[in-house]
């Protein structure tokens, strides 16, 4: 059994490019360059550059003691939030400028649900001087506020999407269409390991760097560099993929994803996609999503923007089927009070997707010896709101 993907652009039976034919050439010339490019020596170099001075990485990996204390078993936090614009996002934009700029585009596109993608496309575009054009739904327009004004200071158009629901998948929707019409300029930054194949992977090489950075960071403290588990949430996986990849093949690291029970798996409130996910399609990808009898795609809800996906990447789809990976789901209210958590006991305020992540230690009990890696994948500025309303604080 391999996790990685095969040369068709699979995990397992998952993966592929489901697209519109006249979406194919763009795809095709991704998907023929995008290895030759990620390997050559100039490109590593300016990404790796970029990652040390622009981000800021290596992000540490914190040893929480308190944290660990209280359940009884050793917590290690990989700092994605101590990441320029606060979340691990920015790894897979920085990778992706630089994919675009070496095929000659000089317009880039993008969607976003929360405006967290948003803005870390928009800072990337700044940072190489090229045109960004973000479509989002109205609805999210409207609820986002904040990362809207930080897309357009940093330079990006922002267009509303106001088809169908208003939100995510409609303004994915504008995305492919202007890809469409604009195949020769233009690339389009995909957020997630999702999308038509090579998405998934390239934006899983991008992240990869956080389990690279765990291996050497673990050695370092631990004396060897392999955890007994990984812990991440889900949305469509890419800070889960990051975390993973360098362990994918050693069964002895056990692998866990963390998905948004929302109000109950069974509420009809949920995105809790392996438990009530079906094969399908969703954005150019056959994989795990949540759908109806007749295969229409189901809104999804949870209290964090960014986990409010009806489906997940193609490879979280076989890590799930295969049973490599552990998949539970946390509701808002377990998430809301492990945010709190680790306010109190670390004095970090953890992103409200990163916080159904950090609820498993109440769900499952660790060994004592145990070590165990946690990805904290964002910080909880943009959620400030929503915590204190929750908490009448
Ligand atoms: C976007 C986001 C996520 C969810 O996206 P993945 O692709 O599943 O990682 C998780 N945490 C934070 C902080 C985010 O901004």
């Amino acid at each position: 059994m391999t996790y990685n993907i095969n040369e068709k652009g699979y995990y397992g039976e998952f993966g592929g490019a489901y697209i519109p034919e006249m979406l194919y050439p763009n795809v095709e010339e991704l998907r023929l360059k995008y290895l030759e490019v990620m390997a050559e020596p100039d490109f590593q170099t300016e990404f790796k550059a970029l990652l040390k001075n622009y981000v800021g990485r290596p992000s540490p990996l914190y040893f929480a003691k308190r944290l660990s204390e209280k359940y009884n078993t050793k917590i290690y936090l990989k700092r994605e939030d101590l990441n320029h614009t606060g979340a691990h996002k920015i790894n897979n934009t920085i990778g992706q400028i630089l994919m675009a700029q070496r095929l000659g585009k000089k317009r880039i596109i993008a969607e976003t649900g929360a405006g967290q993608h948003g803005v870390a496309t928009a800072t990337v575009c700044a940072l190489m001087g090229l045109e960004c054009i973000v479509y989002m739904g109205e609805i999210d327009i409207a609820r986002q506020a904040p990362n809207v004004a930080r897309m357009q200071m940093l330079g990006a158009k922002v267009i509303p999407a106001s088809s169908g629901s208003k939100t995510l998948k409609d303004a994915t929707n504008e995305a492919i269409r202007d890809w469409i019409n604009n195949p020769v300029d233009t690339h389009y930054i995909i957020g997630s390991v999702v999308g038509p194949h090579p998405y998934p992977d390239m934006v899983a090489r991008f992240q990869a760097i956080v389990s690279e950075e765990i291996k050497w960071q673990l050695q370092e403290q631990e004396g060897n560099p392999n955890p007994d588990y990984v812990i991440a949430c889900v949305g469509g996986g890419s800070n889960a993929a990051g975390a993973y990849y360098h362990f994918l093949e050693d069964t002895n690291v056990k692998l866990i994803a963390v998905e948004a029970a929302g109000k109950g798996v069974n509420s009809g409130e949920s995105a809790a996609t392996s438990s009530l996910g079906k094969i399908g399609i969703i954005h150019g990808s056959k994989t795990l999503l949540m759908q109806s009898k007749d295969g229409q795609i189901t809104e999804p809800y949870s209290i964090s923007a960014g986990l409010d996906y009806p489906g997940v990447g193609p490879l979280h789809a076989h890590l799930f089927q295969s049973g490599r990976a552990e998949f539970i789901a946390i509701t808002d209210d377990e998430a809301m009070e492990a945010g709190l958590e680790l306010c109190q006991l670390e004095g970090i305020i953890p992103a409200i997707e990163t916080a159904h992540a950090l609820a498993i230690f109440k769900e499952k009990p660790f060994q004592p010896n145990d070590i165990v890696v946690l990805s904290l994948s964002g910080r909880g500025d943009k959620d400030l709101s929503t915590y204190n309303n929750y908490f009448n604080i």
